[in-house]
């Protein structure tokens, strides 16, 4: 199938983003009566697979008013829309709310907002919870004060605060928490314990709340690694102790559904010997494209050469087509020797790729989709200078 698409691209799978999708919902629907997946936009925020995760039934979790635009244009209404983040505007946020979107606070000034709702009506807003890890599950903890930037803390006085603010607003009443922290293991006992502080949160201040948003941070489909019926389980018991489990539960998953349903394309363009030893492989892809932050030192790679007559080459490496000397994706070791023409498949390259490649050099790759019924379909052609130069004024 590869040999239909013109380098370099991604490829969406679309059945197997459905796969993931439905997997998650089905897990946490074993233990919740409510639940809601937030397609994180910040992580893969192509439209087409936007429109992808709400024919799936996400709601879109946005966290800009660039996001929340995106999505509206992308056919979400406010009402399927999960509005986090510091970066609201005042016009977005109003909408929002009144639209029925779930809002959880972040900043001070969406709390004086608030209070531009027209007085006659009923509204309802969520609110983040600052979270330590290190005071929670230090197991999971990145040294001894791994302390976020986000949310009311209960450590101080802002999230009480925030609470009398709300109470004062005749019209505002507060639906549910948000607890959105990701810890490296990504472990379920980190998020038993995140949920066990949000219960004596809820306890401690006697709320009265719809929805618990336990935010993102998950490990997708993989072997050998948690699942997502583990992370349900790990949220139903501290909520069951609690006697609280019959909150709507929401979901923010990023990399543990976008990762899986992309891969990358690249073609060689050009092979060279600088000395006995090694010999340079340039592609038409780029770390920019499948690594943003320059931190892999391998990938989940297929080779597909157009042959299979090849000399065995002790080393080649794999680089990319910007002028960077240090764009060399991977080395091969007694490897078949690559030649131009050959391509390269890179699995599992959907998450914080596209939304973090800067336009540099080479402009960004054109997007397929495939799907469920196998049929491919540009979906994203690739940028160019005539894009750029539009901005001008
Ligand atoms: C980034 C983010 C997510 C997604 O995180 P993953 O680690 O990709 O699952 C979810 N919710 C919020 C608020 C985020 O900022």
């Amino acid at each position: 199938m590869y040999e239909e698409f013109v380098t370099p691209c991604f490829v969406f799978d679309e059945a197997e983003f459905r796969r993931g999708v439905e997997a998650f919902g089905n897990a946490l629907r074993q233990r919740f009566q409510r639940v809601a997946i937030g397609y994180s936009v910040k992580t893969n925020s192509l439209p087409y697979a936007l429109k992808s995760a709400r024919a799936c039934g996400c709601r879109a979790e946005v966290v800009s008013h660039d996001e929340y635009q995106l999505a509206r244009l992308c056919g979400y209404e406010p009402s399927e829309i999960i509005y986090n983040g510091p970066m609201k505007s005042k016009q977005t946020f109003l909408e929002a709310v009144e639209g029925g979107a779930i809002v959880n606070l972040e900043t001070k000034r969406e709390l004086q907002w608030l209070r531009e709702l027209p007085a006659e009506g009923k509204y309802a807003v969520g609110i983040r919870l600052n979270i330590n890890i290190s005071h929670i599950s230090p197991e999971d903890a990145d040294g001894d004060d791994d302390n976020s930037r986000f949310g009311f803390s209960d450590e101080s006085d802002e999230f009480e605060c925030a609470l009398r603010q709300i109470e004062s607003m005749p019209n505002v009443s507060l639906s549910g928490l948000h607890i959105h922290r990701t810890a490296h293991s990504r472990s379920p006992r980190f998020y038993e314990r995140s949920v066990a502080y949000a219960a004596q949160i809820i306890r401690k201040y006697k709320l009265t709340l719809d929805y618990l948003d336990v935010g993102g941070g998950y490990f997708g489909i993989f072997p050998n690694k948690p699942t997502f019926a583990d992370y349900a389980e790990a949220f139903y018991r501290p909520l069951a102790e609690q006697g609280v489990a019959n909150l709507m539960i929401i979901v923010e998953p990023g990399n543990a559904l976008t990762a899986s349903p992309f891969k990358f394309l690249s073609e060689v363009i050009d092979v060279k010997r600088v000395d006995e030893r090694t010999r340079f492989v340039t592609t038409d892809g780029s770390r920019n494209d499948i690594d943003p932050f320059f931190h892999k030192s391998d990938y989940l790679k297929e080779l597909l050469p157009t042959d299979d007559d090849r000399e065995i080459e002790h080393c080649q490496i794999v680089s990319g087509c910007t002028c960077l000397e240090y764009d060399r994706l991977f080395a091969l070791t007694d490897a078949p020797r690559l030649e131009p023409g050959d391509r390269i498949l890179y699995n599992n390259v959907g998450a914080y790729t596209m939304t973090l490649s800067p336009q540099f050099i080479r402009l960004w790759p054109r997007v397929y989709a495939v799907n469920e019924q196998g049929e491919i379909k540009l979906v994203r052609r690739e940028s160019s200078a005539t894009d750029i130069i539009q901005y001008e004024q």
